[in-house]
Parts: structure tokens; C-alpha cells; sequence
């Protein structure tokens, strides 16, 4: 293979920061009978030393990647109550209104946006899977079915107004073609406008070794340095940054066009020095990860093959595509962890990627009151908890993996 270059600044990228070997991609959940035709592809996490992008090198199909997405936001409680919140302030602080006009990119079912339709803001979902975005517009919000970049921004701001806001959380890290998409939405912002972008911070994945949000279909991982680099590169600052408690901690980045003259908020400064001080623009502030994601993996193995052998039963709960990651790494199968309950049903009857553990119905729980439930997305742990609170009758402990394994009081 080539040497692999930087999605954001073209620099060739020669640091590791962790090597998963090779997986199937994590949202690939499998019929029964597609089992032996899946493929995998090397998972290998890099930084990149002239712009500080952490990334996965470029290794699987588009055609693989967005072929058939399976993830619908509002089959997750806190999710949509967090959509909820962010609407709120924004209408507040945007001073958002009629006359206003808000995008989203990846506007999934479209969960975010009607909130605002409801607060009478016009708006436009961009969303590239059309049977999500066909929920959206079924539920009231205008939705286009496409993928957003420079040609897209360039159409709509042609056939309608710029956008006032432009909401693209949780999608960052899924663009491909990075520089084009944030071309794009320069291209869509009003002179005046906001651009909103919640990212899972880099800080938190490096502190809490929360490897198992490193997935092919997750192509890069920011810290706020990077971010300034890409969105600098095409004319846009930022203006503000806010701490999340989303995904193990996320940051909330608000963008403007570097001409607009916008005042920038001294956060932004905080976060940069607090990034620098953990050491992420430089390779040895990556020293160890590796040895850190190596001792959750033995955790785990020891954790799953003590509790078989004394004949204890564990079973997962959440079919999320961060538990893929941590299960084939571990090489984990449906011998150690019988199969994993979730309330999609869009998952259950299928089985998880690489690991081919079965997705269940989460009443399969009620009948089996299992001895441990391991909760696969610990950034749900408290959500899953609540929804789960009868198994303690039960006695049922819940657990979870990463970093390490942890017995929920
Ligand atoms: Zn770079």
C-alpha cells in the first residue's frame, strides 16, 4: 500500500496512534445468510503532524460505507432530548425566527429539525439516505436526499436564500472529502451566518481511551486545532466553543466567515491551550494509547472468559457500532457473550459484524434475567440503566468495558 496522506492538508501521515487490525465495518450488521460473503478492512488510526487530524487511512469503498445505513437518531432517549436543547438555545441566542433560514447536514430523520418547524424557523434537511430522510419528510421537515459539498452548497444557495445556521453536528467525522464539504458551507452561509459543528472531542478519546469510537465509517477524529486548520484553509474562523457531555464528551464549535468581523469568545482559547498542554499537536502526546487500548482488550478477555468458566451468564445490551470496534479487536464471539439485546428493530434478527454475535429483542432480557449485562455504548450508560432498572430485581449487574471493566453500582 502507498503511504497514506492527510484528508485535511494533503502532509503524508507516518504516526500511529493505534493499529485495530482488520475489521468489517462497524455499522455492516449481517443477515444469517450474508455471513460468508463479509469483508474487512485494516482499522489503523493515525495523527497527522502538520494539521493535527487524528484519522483512518482511506481504505473502504464509498459504495461499503453508505450503502445501507441502519441508524435512525430517535431510537436514542437522550439524543433527541439533547436535539431538543440545542434547538432551544439556538433560537434564543441566532434570534432565529420566520424570516430566518436554517440547514442541517445530515439531517437523519429529521429529529432536530422539527423542533424548529414547530417554532415556525424555516428549514432544510440535507440527508443522503433516502429511506431515513423519507421518515423526516413524513414528519413535516423539508428534506433533500444528497450528499453535501461544494456542488450542493453552490445549488441551493442559486436557488434559495444563504443560510443564517447551518447545523452540522455529529457529521464531521463521517466526510470524506473534507476540504469540499467545508468549501460547501461557505458557500450556503450568509455573510452573517453560524455554522454549528459538534464533533466527539480528541481530548476525551485519548484521556478516557475510548478507542472503540475509532470505526471506518468514522474518518476523522478532532481536536479544536484541527478543526481551526480546515475551516481556517476556507475562509471561516471560530467564533465560540462549548464542552459537551455527548459521545464521552464532545465539543460544540460555532464558525463564521473570517471577514465578517466577528468577535471571538476567549473559550476558544481555553480549549487550544488545554489541547496543546495534553500534547495534541505533537506525536508523543499519543505515546502510550496503544498500551492503553491493549490492557482494555485483556480487561475484557479475562472479564468474559472468568465469568464463562464459573459458569456465569453475560449478555450485551446496545448494538451500537463503537461495541463492533471493541468486539473484534478483543476477537470476542457469540461463545463469550451469548447475544446482544437492542430496542431497534431495524437490527434485531441480524447479526453483529466480524464478532456475528445475534441481535435480539431486548424482552429476550425479561426471559433470561442474565447474571451481567454488559452495556456496549457506555456513553448511554446511565439512559440504559433507567430503561434497564428492572433487571436489578433480578439481580442483574450491569458492566461496561471501556476503559476498563467497571460494575455499575
Ligand atoms: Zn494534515
Amino acid at each position: 500500500m502507498t503511504s497514506p496522506h492527510c484528508r485535511s492538508c494533503g502532509a503524508p501521515l507516518t504516526r500511529t496512534v493505534v493499529d485495530l487490525g482488520r475489521q468489517p465495518l462497524s455499522n455492516a450488521y449481517l443477515e444469517p445468510d450474508q455471513v460468508a460473503d463479509e469483508r474487512t478492512y485494516p482499522l489503523h488510526a493515525r495523527f497527522c503532524e502538520r494539521c493535527f487530524l487524528v484519522q483512518v487511512d482511506d481504505v473502504v469503498p464509498p459504495e461499503e460505507i453508505f450503502g445501507d445505513y441502519a441508524y435512525f437518531s430517535s431510537f436514542s432517549d437522550s439524543w433527541v432530548s439533547h436535539a431538543q436543547q440545542f434547538v432551544k438555545t439556538a433560537v434564543d441566542r441566532f434570534g432565529l425566527g420566520p424570516s430566518s433560514f436554517v440547514v442541517e447536514i445530515a439531517s437523519n430523520d429529521g429529529y432536530l429539525l422539527a423542533h424548529l418547524v414547530e417554532a415556525g424557523v424555516p428549514v432544510l434537511g440535507i440527508e443522503p439516505a433516502a429511506n431515513v430522510a423519507a421518515v423526516a419528510v413524513e414528519r413535516g421537515v423539508p428534506t433533500d436526499v444528497r450528499f453535501f459539498g461544494l456542488d450542493t452548497a453552490t445549488d441551493l444557495a442559486e436557488r434559495g436564500p444563504l443560510a443564517d445556521l447551518i447545523i452540522a453536528n455529529n457529521v464531521f467525522a463521517h466526510v470524506p472529502d473534507l476540504n469540499d464539504f467545508v468549501r460547501g458551507l461557505g458557500a450556503l452561509l450568509h455573510p452573517d451566518g453560524t455554522i454549528s459543528i459538534e464533533v466527539p472531542h480528541l481530548l476525551c478519546l485519548v484521556r478516557d481511551v475510548q478507542f472503540d469510537t475509532i470505526y471506518h465509517e468514522h474518518f476523522s477524529y478532532y481536536s479544536v486545532l484541527a478543526a481551526r486548520n480546515v475551516l481556517g484553509r476556507h475562509g471561516l474562523k471560530i467564533v465560540d466553543v462549548e464542552r459537551l457531555s455527548t459521545h464521552g464528551g464532545s465539543v460544540r464549535i460555532f464558525a463564521a466567515h473570517e471577514r465578517s468581523g466577528r468577535a471571538v469568545s476567549p473559550a476558544v482559547e481555553h480549549v487550544l491551550r488545554e489541547e496543546r498542554d495534553a500534547g495534541l499537536d505533537r506525536p508523543d502526546g499519543f505515546d502510550g494509547f496503544a498500551d492503553r487500548v491493549a490492557a482494555c482488550r485483556r480487561g475484557l478477555l479475562d472479564y468474559l472468559v472468568s465469568s464463562a468458566a464459573s459458569g456465569r451468564r453475560v449478555v450485551g445490551y446496545g448494538a451500537a457500532a463503537k461495541g463492533n470496534t471493541l468486539l473484534n479487536y478483543a476477537g470476542v464471539g457469540p461463545d463469550l457473550l451469548e447475544y446482544v439485546a437492542d430496542r431497534s428493530p431495524h437490527k434485531q434478527g441480524r447479526l453483529l459484524p466480524g464478532s456475528h454475535i445475534p441481535i435480539v429483542d431486548p424482552s429476550r432480557l425479561d426471559r433470561d434475567r442474565p447474571d451481567d449485562i454488559l452495556i456496549l455504548p457506555w456513553n448511554l450508560r446511565d439512559e440504559v440503566v433507567d430503561q434497564l432498572a428492572r433487571a436489578r430485581d433480578w439481580g442483574s449487574r450491569f458492566v461496561v468495558a471501556v476503559p476498563e471493566i467497571e460494575f455499575i453500582g
